[in-house]
């Protein structure tokens, strides 16, 4: 509780309403803007350009620019110095941003805080591997020399969601960068304050102009757009199952490749010999954590059944202590970053009541809050398996059990759904553990831990959780494509 409590006018300085192309800011070439909302207050915090397929075509054309120009001159440890000078100027100018995002999603500021250092820790882990990315010496005998030589793949589109901004920008174009690509960024519509802030102070370090470039606007205006561009060499799009499967469609149009990290429903198994109180603790904040708006959240708890009473109990204890309110009070939760998302969570909530699953702790906004998309961390318990509750991602606080008796029981439940994003076990048999591990339909599966990983661990989900890869060595060469040479001697 001794975390500070902040107020708007601690930001300093306007904020970001304008495009940011090929090093300026601009306004929609229509004239046109959207409203972006504080979530924690209702309010409107500033009139963002509404870009669409014009604006796009002049960010692309920079970033084509560059692509072939100023980016492409330097050598991969000169552009690994710029990323490392944008890491520090970021760092230094932590809070700034992370009210900027605070305000636009409603994350409490230590969280935004904790956003900023992860992403100067992704743009430092990119900076260092873009001198160190190599190709291979392939034998076809004594009378031949046959290498590879890696190349960037030129102007990349990545299209982001709003429940990591800046994240998600730094995830995909930190590698990008790395790998000598240009990029074009189409924040979500909920979010484009960080990123266009980012793209200014990678101007201010000194990147070439044209090299990061933001379009703010919609999905199907700016960024259906960005996906369709004939220049527009590769896409990285994190989001929806539904947007994902049309991006992945639009790319195929152009026979763009696309890496797409989609949602999950990422099954918790708790087995019987599990250390219940180190799982209850993780649990917290793999299934509230964010609001629950992530996609790699705990959001399924598969208990076995002779200590699912006792793990809800310790479960439900540490959440009644999380305290909920605007994101510059700096508490445990803030808001749902929508009414959008607040009214889709609750009609989830309504109709598994409906459906006689029981609400253990929480189930609606918390009383004392009468403005803000606010709700309450939520448990939920006694559903059955067919329910929306278990099947669908919900991108709110709220984590649902179910119980199973046997191992099998846990493996065909947690492989059950269309999504494969996330899974993971929690027991003292190794053994066991890892016998799951290698049964679990996920792109990532963690033991005895969640949310275990950073910058240097791939990740990414199999089914229709994605495709492709993102973090890690994996990560940049998203951005790489291979030429042979062969040579006969
Ligand atoms: P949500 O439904 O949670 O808002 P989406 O997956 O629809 O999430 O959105 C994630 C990102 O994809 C946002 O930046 C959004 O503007 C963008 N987007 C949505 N529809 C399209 C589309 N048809 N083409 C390209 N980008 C899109």
């Amino acid at each position: 509780m001794s975390d500070r409590q902040y107020s708007r006018a601690d930001l300093k300085g306007v904020l970001p309403e304008a495009h940011f192309i090929d090093g300026a800011h601009r306004k929609a070439a229509g004239g046109e803007t959207f409203a972006t909302i504080d979530p924690s207050t209702e309010e409107m915090l500033a009139a963002v350009a509404r870009g669409g397929a014009e604006d796009v075509d002049l960010a692309v054309k920079a970033a084509d620019r560059a692509s072939r120009g100023d980016w492409r001159n330097l050598t991969p440890a000169e552009r690994g110095r710029l990323m490392f000078k944008l890491a520090d100027a970021l760092e230094a100018d932590a809070e700034r941003f992370a009210l900027l995002e605070t305000l636009d999603v409603g994350k409490p500021v230590k969280e935004s805080l904790g956003d900023v250092r992860g992403v100067c820790a992704t743009i430092r882990y990119n900076a260092g591997a873009a001198d160190k990315m190599e190709g291979a010496t392939i034998p076809l005998g004594p009378a031949f020399v046959d290498f590879t030589m890696l190349e960037p793949v030129g102007v990349t589109a990545h299209i982001v969601p709003w429940n990591y901004p800046l994240g998600m920008v730094a995830r995909s174009v930190a590698p990008a960068l790395a790998a000598g690509c240009t990029a074009v960024v189409k924040p979500a519509e909920q979010s484009p304050l960080t990123a266009l802030a980012f793209a200014e102070l990678c101007q201010e370090v000194g990147l070439p102009k044209g090299v990061v470039n933001v379009v703010a606007g919609y999905g199907e205006e700016a960024g259906a757009a960005l996906v369709a561009h004939p220049l527009v060499r590769g896409i990285t799009f994190t989001g929806s199952v539904e947007t994902g499967r049309k991006i992945y469609m639009n790319a195929a149009a152009g026979l763009k490749p696309a890496v797409l990290e989609l949602g999950g429903k990422n099954p918790m198994i708790v087995l019987g010999d599990a250390d219940l109180e180190r799982a209850a603790y993780d649990a917290i904040d793999g299934a509230f954590g964010n609001s629950g708006q992530v996609c790699s959240s705990s959001s399924r708890l598969l208990l076995q059944r002779e200590i699912a009473e006792e793990f809800l109990e310790r479960l439900a204890a540490h959440a009644q202590k999380l305290a909920v309110g605007p994101g510059l009070d700096n508490l445990d939760l803030g808001p749902l970053v929508s009414k959008e998302q607040y009214d889709k969570v609750q009609a989830y909530l309504a109709a598994g009541r409906r459906s006689g699953a029981r609400v253990r702790l929480g189930g609606d906004r918390p009383k004392a809050l009468e403005r803000g998309y606010f709700i309450a961390p939520t448990i939920i318990d006694a559903v059955d398996a067919g329910n929306a509750l278990v099947r669908e991602e919900i991108f709110g606080p709220v984590a649902v059990a179910q119980i199973f008796d046997t191992v099998e029981e846990a493996r065909a439940l947690a492989n059950g759904l269309g999504y494969g994003l996330v899974a993971g076990v929690y027991s003292r048999d190794i053994s066991k553990a890892l016998t799951l591990a290698r049964d679990l339909e996920a792109g990532s599966v963690w033991i005895n831990g969640w949310f275990i990983g950073g910058v240097q661990a791939p990740t990414g989900g199999i089914k229709d959780s994605g495709i492709g890869r993102e973090r890690g060595l994996p990560g940049i060469r998203n951005y790489l494509s291979i030429k042979n040479v062969g040579i006969r001697l």
